[in-house]
């Protein structure tokens, strides 16, 4: 399977995607009943706002609990998804995932704002945007209650028609988010002109950040890039206190990694948070620690 960016013509060879194999096929069979058949999860990772210890937001990341295969991440399935268009239905599937149970996880430490990851797919589809309104109506959720995220890459892919996309997104109330940003082709022509609230600062320069000093050097030029802008910044892979001392020290708005937790199942994701919240609320802004 050889992918060809439109906008670079650079050809990736993902060997993942090699369908004439038996296990590509089994696996591209087997994913298009995975809606259906009950199989796939909402997995809930928090993020810390840092300046005041709290937790009002997380990422809903998917996983996929295969009847042989066990316990599926992400990146053995969303290419195959992509591939056959599938990343569609998972997309609406993980957005109403998450608004059915919106009283539930609002019900434990306050409102909370969750991020869905976008696909190139859903950025292409010029109804997208009519059809996850339908669905917070459908639930009675307010469309601020999600942010969405997208990659430079998807952006680059067709940049006038995401560009269309994000703007009636942002018209009906959703925020939007540019995810793993640093790593892909972007301009800031672009970044100037989408209606996007915040920068979300990819994991591998943050997980630099206790070594190499160039990495530090992105992430405080990457926060003052966002804040200038009037965005917000998260940071991504925080795995450790010194590293989450340094986003405080470099006024990072929220941190997010194993630090804090790992993603978490739904249910235990409203526990984790209401101790937490319960915890923190013992404990003052300034001394606190996680
Ligand atoms: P992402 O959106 O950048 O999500 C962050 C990934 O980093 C997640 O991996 C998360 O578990 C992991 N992570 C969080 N904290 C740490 C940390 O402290 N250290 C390290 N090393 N990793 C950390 P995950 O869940 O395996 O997801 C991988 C990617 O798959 C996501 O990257 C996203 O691009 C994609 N993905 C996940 N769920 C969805 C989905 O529902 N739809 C779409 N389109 N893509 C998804
Ligand atoms: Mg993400
Ligand atoms: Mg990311
Ligand atoms: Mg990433």
């Amino acid at each position: 399977y050889v992918a060809k960016n439109k906008s670079t013509g650079i050809q990736v060879y993902n060997a993942a995607l090699d369908s004439s194999s038996p296990e590509t096929l089994s696996m591209l069979s087997e994913l298009r009943n995975a809606v259906e058949n009950n199989e796939l999860r909402v997995y809930l990772q928090p993020k810390l706002h840092i300046a005041s210890g709290t937790v009002s937001s997380a990422e809903a990341l998917v996983r996929w609990q295969h009847p042989v295969r066990g316990l599926v991440p992400p990146m053995q399935f969303i290419p195959f998804a992509e591939q056959t268009g599938y990343i569609r239905q998972m997309t609406l599937w993980m957005f109403e995932e998450v608004a059915r149970n919106m009283q539930l996880l609002n019900s434990a430490g306050g409102p909370l704002c969750v991020s869905v990851n976008l696909s190139t797919r859903d950025l292409l589809d010029q109804d997208f945007p009519d059809k996850l309104e339908d669905l917070m109506r459908k639930h009675g959720v307010a469309t601020d209650s999600f942010c969405l995220e997208i990659t430079e890459s998807a952006i680059m892919d067709d940049p006038d028609r995401a560009e269309a996309t994000l703007n009636r997104l942002s018209q009906r109330g959703f925020k939007l988010s540019i995810d793993d940003f640093g790593t892909g082709y972007s301009s800031l022509a672009y970044l100037k002109r989408l209606p996007v609230n915040e920068l979300k600062i990819d994991k591998s320069f943050v997980m630099g950040m206790d070594g190499d000093e160039s990495d530090s050097l992105i992430v405080k030029s990457t926060i003052e890039l966002a804040h200038n802008l009037g965005k917000t910044v998260v940071a991504e892979g925080v795995e450790n206190q010194v590293i989450t001392d340094k986003l405080r020290a470099l006024s990072c708005d929220e941190a997010q990694g194993y630090h804090l937790s790992r993603p978490l199942p739904l249910e235990q994701f409203t526990a984790w948070r209401l101790k937490f919240s319960e915890t923190a609320a013992a404990q003052t802004a300034t001394t606190f620690q996680i």
